[in-house]
């Protein structure tokens, strides 16, 4: 079948305007896969390092051994293309063009190259695909082209060359769509700017409040300079609690669209845009409360070998040693202690099971209801368990005057806060009154819509649409 496949374009001939890394990198590819390739070039004479079986000849000629052409040029430089409108009349043109930044020109690239040369027609294509993505090949690179344009069959011809290349094809419609695909390889990590904003803000917060109550509370009042906890002991504080708290934002915006779902009494009226945005990077945000809980799991790990914890328990043994006291066994301290280990490596194990099936490779071999279920109830599962788990660590402590120095308490209530909101608010979108309601306008049942009120089952008394 491939063979078959590479037989039919045997022939065929792709024009290239432009050798530079991207023409290069093109040019071989298109080889590869069994193309013929000419390059349109100003100087032909000079065109060195292009992929061996390649011709090169000045733009005109090339331009009239093919009917789709590759415009790999910058598009400060597209002037010289309006000389060619008449060797051009008819072709396809594949703009491939970047720019710097945002807002550069008035119209897409894509929409300009139209303009200047009105007897073809233009594609938006592969600008998403970088040169060393074409050279390393389709396993490694990113597969997807992405593809505009206001023809049919031009894109058509376009689809077949990129699938012959061994991408895959997203049409994202009219020519209109280009200024937007051009965009694309200017975002810098969209989905992760608010979650790292969040991490980065949590973490100061948390650091400079367990500073203050831990190390500068003990130097002010005792005199006592502890301040190398800092590296290991607030580090272990700072990570779990901006895990935790960033596990429940995870969940916080799902709950708040349950309740306003509820208020709205219809799925159908929008969510306000902080909502939308905070939905979509759940994802980052998990995954980021991962990071923060693996640091924990590491930390934690090197405590019995830190000195500060062998000189303390070597100090404590020999004074029990030399006072001849011993140390009594206690049955609470130890189910407390065991319970408090457990729910932390519970937790743990679904959060890491959590970020595994948040792979692409992983998510797309599940269906909606199983990602639905490892995401949604094991992740509430995950969240109950490292909320107990902090419960654990703090046990009766919040109790203790000593835990309040100068009004402020131990660092890991804080972290109990949202977590807590978290729980309570699907504990009463779970309760079963609750649930029903939010299910029906799930499944398009509206408070004030007349067909939904009107048309309700004798039996029932349920509307028929749900
Ligand atoms: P490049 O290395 O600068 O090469 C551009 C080529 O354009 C030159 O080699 C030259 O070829 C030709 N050229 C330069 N000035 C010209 C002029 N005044 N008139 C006519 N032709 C001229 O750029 P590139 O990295 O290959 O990128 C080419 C296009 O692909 C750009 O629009 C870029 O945005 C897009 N792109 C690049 C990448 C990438 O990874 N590099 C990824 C996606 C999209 P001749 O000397 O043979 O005429």
């Amino acid at each position: 079948m491939a063979e078959l496949h590479g037989k039919m374009h045997k022939q065929e001939t792709v024009c290239i305007f432009g050798t530079g890394d991207f023409g290069r990198s093109l040019g071989l590819r298109l080889l590869q896969s069994g193309y013929n390739v000419v390059y349109g070039s100003r100087d032909p004479k000079n065109s060195l390092l292009l992929p061996k079986g390649s011709k090169v000849m000045a733009h005109a000629a090339a331009a009239g051994e093919a009917h789709v052409i590759f415009v790999a040029v910058q598009r400060e430089h597209y002037g010289f293309l309006s000389s060619l409108a008449s060797d051009l009349e008819g072709k396809v043109l594949i703009d491939v063009s970047n720019n710097l930044r945002r807002g550069l020109y008035p119209e897409s690239n894509a929409e300009y190259l139209s303009s200047l040369v009105p007897g073809v027609t233009v594609v938006k294509a592969f600008n998403t695909i970088s040169a060393w993505a074409l050279q390393s090949g389709g396993l490694d690179a990113n597969r997807q082209v992405l593809i505009c344009g206001d023809r049919a069959d031009a894109k058509q011809q376009v689809v077949d060359i990129a699938q012959s290349l061994g991408f895959t094809v997203l049409d994202r419609g009219s020519i209109r769509a280009a200024a937007e695909l051009e965009d694309l390889p200017l975002q810098l990590f969209p989905l992760w700017r608010l979650p790292f904003r969040i991490a980065i803000c949590l973490t100061a917060f948390i650091f400079f409040y367990a500073l203050t109550r831990d190390v500068i509370y003990e130097r002010v009042t005792n005199g006592k300079d502890i301040a190398f906890r800092i590296m290991v002991s607030l580090a272990n504080k700072v990570f779990p609690i901006v895990s935790l708290v960033m596990l429940s934002l995870c969940y916080l915006p799902g709950a708040l669209a349950g309740f306003l779902q509820l208020y709205n009494g219809t799925k159908y009226r929008r969510f306000p845009d902080w909502l939308d945005r905070w939905m979509l990077c759940r994802k980052q945000l998990g995954l980021l409360a991962l990071a923060f809980g693996f640091l924990h799991v590491l930390y934690t790990l090197v405590i019995p070998i830190r000195y500060y914890v062998r000189y303390r328990i070597n100090v404590y043994t020999i004074s029990l040693v030399k006072d001849n006291i011993t140390y009594e066994f206690d049955n609470t301290a130890a189910w407390r202690y065991d319970s408090y280990y457990s729910m932390g490596i519970l937790g743990f194990g679904l959060f890491v099971l959590l970020g595994i099936t948040s792979l692409p490779s992983v998510s797309n071999s599940l269906n909606w209801r199983e990602f639905s279920f490892v995401q949604s109830k094991l992740g509430y599962m995950t969240l109950l368990l490292c909320t107990f788990h902090t419960f654990l660590y703090g046990w009766d402590r919040f109790l203790k005057t000593s835990s309040y120095r100068w009004w402020m308490p131990q660092a890991y209530m804080l972290s109990l806060v949202v977590p807590c909101v978290v729980l309570i608010l699907k504990l009463i979108l779970i309760m079963p009154c609750v649930d029903r309601k939010v299910t029906r306008i799930r499944q398009g049942w509206e408070r004030h819509s007349k067909t939904s009120s009107n048309c309700r089952d004798t039996k029932t008394n349920q509307p028929l649409m749900a």
